[in-house]
């Protein structure tokens, strides 16, 4: 045995390796031990629970750079100015829209005047009532639609 692991096995009690078997190779991500490519699939994709908003991004005849950016926009992952200040502080973080406050997803959907008449003309569109001013207050709103 190296240095390198006996000084493991002085940080492992309960390590105590049987000499008399042959040392062997197991994949611990299955229980018979044996590698295949779908159990590293298997072992990387973890499943996770599907979100409300899923069918709203995710659909037949969808388009797909509009249905990124929702998602983008969804996880609050948009190149808004608060965000992109964060990595250069050369930037300056002011609404594009409105040059009065800070740019941040809820500035630039909901709060922004310049939004607000969007939204305004949209809901008048729709004849849906409006629910509220917030970003997940909306997604939860259109996803049950
Ligand atoms: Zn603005």
């Amino acid at each position: 045995m190296s240095i390198d692991l006996l000084e493991i096995k002085n940080h492992m009690p309960s390590y105590n390796p049987n000499s008399s078997l042959e040392d062997c190779i197991k994949w611990l991500p299955t229980p018979d031990g044996i590698y295949s490519v779908a159990s590293t699939m298997a072992s990387l994709n973890t499943p996770h629970p599907l979100v409300l908003w899923f069918e709203l991004v995710w659909y037949s005849h969808n388009i797909p750079m509009m249905n990124f950016i929702l998602w983008l926009a969804i996880r609050g992952r948009l190149s808004t100015l608060d965000r992109v200040h964060l990595y250069n502080p050369r930037v300056g973080t002011l609404c594009v829209l409105c040059s009065s406050s800070l740019e941040t997803h809820a500035h630039l959907f909901f709060e922004c005047a310049y939004s607000k008449v969007i939204w305004s003309h949209f809901k008048d569109m729709c004849g849906q009532p409006w629910n509220g001013h917030s970003w997940p207050r909306f997604i939860a709103w259109a996803a049950q639609r």
